[in-house]
């Protein structure tokens, strides 16, 4: 199977935004730094609010089609009997203007989507499209049990890699358990995609007290993924071209953990275990469907910010003056219907934890 030539990958789910717009004109500078620094990755996904299009603009239109690779996902969730899979496939080479996509992904895997792929005859379907050339490469991200991963691995020969949540906090977390999901990957034979390597932002807000002298919160954490045996490619879901610019220097080249590295990652881990961190990577799958609009990961940001950096930021007020304006729903505003918890992929307790955040957002405990 063809290998991206270098490891960074662009995830194109956290471009910058204007009044809920992707700004195009700062995600072509951002497309342009990448491509200049000689790497090629992009990642998209059918759900990702306004990505595809952005592909089209920033990176089909601008640059020849052997200059890049482009993966998208899959939503067996968003199959209807009037929108087939291949409606689905179809709909995203449209909205990317790609004839194919070198990597093609069935979204989310876990419990329950792995029943709406084989209720929508998923597995079948992208079998097919590789025959018709529309996929070269076809995979799976994955977000459930190990014993889920080694059924799809022994089930699904044809599937040629996996994208998991790999990052150090996650390698023995009982919810994600990264480290025997890549063990099962590498036992398959199967090229790991990364996703997640700094945690939804957390492991790129780490204290700097806790870090070697001249590294980034980020630099560690995506060298930690990047450097693990089988990983084919670290996706990093960026927002600014500063962004985009440190990971380019990170990955040019990878270094490899230092002993003082590792020492600081073994530091992250306690403070974090400690410290009652809400484990939310602010992938927001669970806010579209959430009828009292209460924007769930804002609100487990805003809680962690004050567990580790405290009142700096603002955290409080931010929060506050959202709600006040009308634009979001209070975490008390909660009625436990349960629709945030059966999609999120950290298996999070979402209800439980809304009426912890809103003692410390809304009544004011400390936390
Ligand atoms: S359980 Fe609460 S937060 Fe979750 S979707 Fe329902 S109302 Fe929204
Ligand atoms: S609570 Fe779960 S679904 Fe919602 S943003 Fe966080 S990780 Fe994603």
């Amino acid at each position: 199977m063809d290998l991206p030539k270098k490891k960074l990958g662009f995830g194109l789910m956290r471009l910058p935004k204007k009044d809920d717009e992707i700004i195009l004109d700062e995600t072509i500078d951002m497309v342009d730094a990448f491509m200049d620094a000689g790497f090629t990755y992009f990642d998209t996904a059918f759900v990702y609010q306004g990505s595809e299009p952005v592909m089209k603009k920033a990176i089909t239109e601008r640059y020849p089609r052997d200059r890049f690779t482009a993966a998208s996902k899959m939503a067996a969730w968003k199959i209807t009997p009037t929108f087939s899979a291949y409606d689905m496939l179809n709909t995203s080479l449209e909205r990317t203007g790609l004839d194919y996509f070198d990597y093609y992904l069935l979204h989310s895997l876990q419990d329950t989507h792995m029943e709406e792929c084989n209720r929508n005859g998923c597995w079948d379907a992208v079998k097919k499209l590789k025959e018709e050339g529309k996929i070269r490469h076809i995979g799976f991200s994955f977000h459930g049990r190990p014993e889920l991963l080694r059924q799809i691995l022994e089930e699904h020969s044809e599937m040629e890699f996996v994208q998991l949540q790999v990052n150090y906090l996650d390698m023995d977390s009982p919810f994600v358990e990264a480290k025997t999901n890549l063990e099962i990957a590498r036992e398959f034979g199967k090229p790991v995609i990364v996703m997640e390597p700094v945690k939804g932002g957390l492991l790129s807000s780490v204290s700097k007290d806790l870090l070697p002298e001249g590294t980034s919160a980020a630099d560690l954490a995506l060298r930690f993924a990047g450097n693990l045996e089988g990983v084919m490619a670290v996706l990093s879901g960026m927002s600014s071209l500063k962004q985009v610019q440190e990971n380019i220097a990170t990955f040019s080249p990878l270094r490899p953990l230092s002993e003082e590295d590792l020492k600081a990652i073994d530091a992250v881990r306690k403070h974090y275990s400690s410290g009652k961190m809400i484990q939310c990577t602010a992938c927001r799958y669970c806010t579209a469907g959430c009828p009292k609009h209460i924007d769930i990961p804002l609100v487990f940001r805003a809680v962690n910010d004050l567990r580790t950096i405290g009142e700096h930021g603002r955290p409080r007020n931010y929060y506050k003056d959202l709600v006040d304006a009308g634009r979001i729903g209070k975490a008390s505003d909660c009625i436990k219907c349960r629709k945030c918890e059966s999609v999120c992929p950290q298996h999070l307790p979402i209800t439980d934890l809304l009426k912890e955040c809103s003692a410390i957002l809304d009544d004011g405990k400390e936390v």
